[in-house]
């Protein structure tokens, strides 16, 4: 006999509506043996740095975990390689050209393949899933996350982009659902963990730090000329292209208090960004009787990975010890939103509300690409996502149509900011 057990956690007053969940089986004999299963997992980007680290934790933990779903873009032979190690039920790829050669690989091993948008978003929804971790990039990962909150999933959220581009839509979704999303991002993760056994009402502020990137002691004209590999030299994490490209200009930082006010229901003026280049302190909250709360780690994304596929509990065995001692100092400074203006777009989105962060998410994916491709000079990256933001259809209330459609017009508008500026 299987079932499910629930346990409810309110002490906190936070969003975490569940502390965890098992799956366990009863065998009834003449002694009752409780044993339990691993969560089954749908990993969505398994090929990326999340992914595979992700993986990793997955592989390392068979007796608590184990990769029911792995869904890949366009690096099918990295997916397959996946797939024949960890034996998923199911192999999807996002590229539908490529689905023959998935199956061929796949299928004669038992592991079932499918392809293309539609196929991403329903996978979440299958009755063996018990969580769902997205770390596709960008637009890519709302509507699978809105399918696995619909189907009342726990969402492991790497994935930042669902809630900067469509974070109210995604609370209303959550408020009618068993779902809780468990934050992966670095910061979000230490702010979950610095909040734990806190009262909601004792929360000042939340201060999200910042390395500040390959360019913090850059000068203007210094940017002006940075070109793609420079961008990519990020000086502490080895993360994917697009991220990386957002933590030199800054944008990540603005998307994280999006994000951080979506997750902690905290008004913007009371999340502020602190730039601190060793990334040893990932993020604190401040209380109103003064005291400052930090979570400090080695930067490394297992741990903040782990403690979200736990649904914000602790696995024994760290991938690395962090040692203090190693470090003479740790520095914060205050953040130039002069040299990295796209900083500004956290205030100027969650002022405006609506589907404004939705254009400029879209317009930022676009631009982030031509720079890649040497189309745009870095600080344009910043002039196509503010000429975007301005030209695009505005929503103030909208619903999943209305993003769908925002983010296509601005996907446009942004191709062409990039062609003719
Ligand atoms: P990567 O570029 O390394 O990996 C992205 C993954 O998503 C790949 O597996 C890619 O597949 C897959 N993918 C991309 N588009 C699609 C699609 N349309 N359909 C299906 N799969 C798709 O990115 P990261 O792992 O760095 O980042 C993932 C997310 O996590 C981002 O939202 C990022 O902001 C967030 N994040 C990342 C951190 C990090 O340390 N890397 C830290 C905090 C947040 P393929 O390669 O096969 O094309
Ligand atoms: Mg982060």
């Amino acid at each position: 006999m299987q079932f499910s057990a629930w346990l409810s956690v309110t002490a906190s007053g936070f969003p975490y509506r569940k502390l965890s969940r098992y799956n366990s089986y009863v065998v009834v004999n003449l002694n009752i043996a409780i044993v339990h299963t691993p969560k089954r997992i749908a990993v969505l980007g398994a090929t990326g740095s999340i992914g595979s680290q992700t993986l990793d934790i997955i592989e390392k933990h068979p007796e608590l975990y184990k990769a029911q779903v792995l869904a890949a873009g366009r690096r099918a032979d990295n997916l397959i390689g996946l797939a024949l190690r960890h034996k998923p039920r199911l192999a999807i790829i996002g590229d539908e050209s490529l689905l023959p050669q998935l199956r061929a690989a796949l299928e004669p091993h038992g592991i079932a393949t499918a392809a293309g948008p539609k196929a991403l978003a329903e996978c979440v929804e299958a009755a063996d899933i018990d969580m769902v971790l997205t770390a596709t990039v960008g637009y890519s990962g709302l509507e699978p996350t809105i399918h696995a909150i619909k189907a009342g999933k726990d969402i492991a959220l790497a994935n930042k982009e669902t809630l900067v581009v469509a974070g109210n839509l995604v609370n209303r979704l959550l408020d009618e659902s068993q779902s809780t999303i468990y934050p992966v991002d670095s910061e979000h993760s230490a702010i979950a963990q610095c909040l734990r056994g806190e009262n909601a009402a004792t929360v000042e502020r939340l201060l999200i730090t910042a390395s500040g990137g390959p360019f913090r002691t850059w000068t203007h004209e210094q940017i002006a000329k940075a070109t793609p590999d420079d961008a990519l030299r990020h000086p502490n994490w080895s993360m994917g292209a697009k991220i990386t490209i957002d933590s030199a200009s800054m944008m990540n930082k603005a998307f994280e208090i999006i994000e951080a006010h979506h997750l902690f229901h905290i008004e913007p003026s009371r999340i502020s960004a602190v730039v601190h280049p060793q990334s040893i302190v990932h993020s604190m909250v401040e209380f109103t009787d003064g005291a400052v709360k930090a979570q400090f780690g080695v930067p490394d994304m297992h741990l903040p990975i782990a403690y979200a596929l736990g649904c914000n509990t602790r696995l024994s065995g760290a991938e690395k010890s962090l040692r203090l001692e190693d470090y003479a100092t740790l520095t914060f400074e205050k953040p130039d939103s002069k040299r990295f203006p796209c900083l500004d777009f956290a205030q100027i989105c969650l002022e405006r509300g609506g589907t404004a962060a939705c254009a400029v998410n879209a317009a930022n994916e676009v631009a982030v690409q031509s720079f890649l491709q040497g189309l745009i000079t870095f600080p344009q990256i910043f002039e196509v996502n503010m000429l975007t933001l301005e030209a695009s259809t505005f929503v103030a209330v909208p619903e999943y149509e209305d993003f769908v459609a925002v983010n296509a017009e601005a996907r446009r508008r942004a191709t062409e900011f990039c062609k003719s500026i």
